[in-house]
């Protein structure tokens, strides 16, 4: 739910007290929100402490929670959904992102060998799918191919020469 802030000028009946820190409040103007009246420094964000107090500002509240835009985005919006595995991630959670997709992060994985990648490792979006450094090489050898049958012996050739288990990555 969001609520705007409004600022009310002093009624003479007697001085409101602030919902947040209980006193009462002696400025000439009110802050009114959730129906309540606030020092302009009480009505801050429950999460960052940011200050909330400034007239036609937006605030947002779940249960009983006053929050800043960007906190409640954070704790209750939804990020979006990820591009592996196709199911929701809660706004509050990690991810990972290429490009404009996200990802969980325990789905951000090659998806052709499921290697999971470490800080620094490459990795490449290929047809919109996640690839290792070496699927991804291995995949573009194999487009050379289908367009180019004639180099075949040449990467054979190649091949043979590669040692024959994988380098393994540093992590
Ligand atoms: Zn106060
Ligand atoms: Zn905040
Ligand atoms: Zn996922
Ligand atoms: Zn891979």
């Amino acid at each position: 739910m969001t609520m705007d802030v409004k600022a009310e000028p002093q009624h003479n009946k007697g001085s409101q007290e602030c919902a947040g820190c209980g006193k009462r409040i002696t400025e000439r103007f009110l802050l009114q929100a959730l129906d309540r009246y606030w020092h302009e420094d009480c009505l801050k964000c429950g999460c960052c402490d940011c200050r909330l107090g400034e007239v036609g500002s937006t605030l947002y509240t779940k249960a009983n929670l006053i929050l800043c835009r960007r906190d409640y985005l954070r704790l209750f919006g939804n990020t979006g959904y990820c591009a592996a595995c196709a199911k929701v991630i809660p706004a509050f959670e990690m991810v990972m992102r290429a490009r404009s997709n996200v990802y969980h992060l325990e789905c951000f994985a090659c998806q052709q060998c499921n290697h999971r990648f470490c800080v620094g490792d490459r990795f490449y979006l290929c047809e919109n799918k996640i690839l290792c450094e070496y699927d991804y090489e291995e995949r573009l050898v194999f487009a050379n191919m289908a367009y180019n049958p004639s180099s075949l012996a040449h990467l054979k050739r190649q091949a043979s020469q590669l040692p024959v288990s994988r380098p393994p990555l540093a992590c």
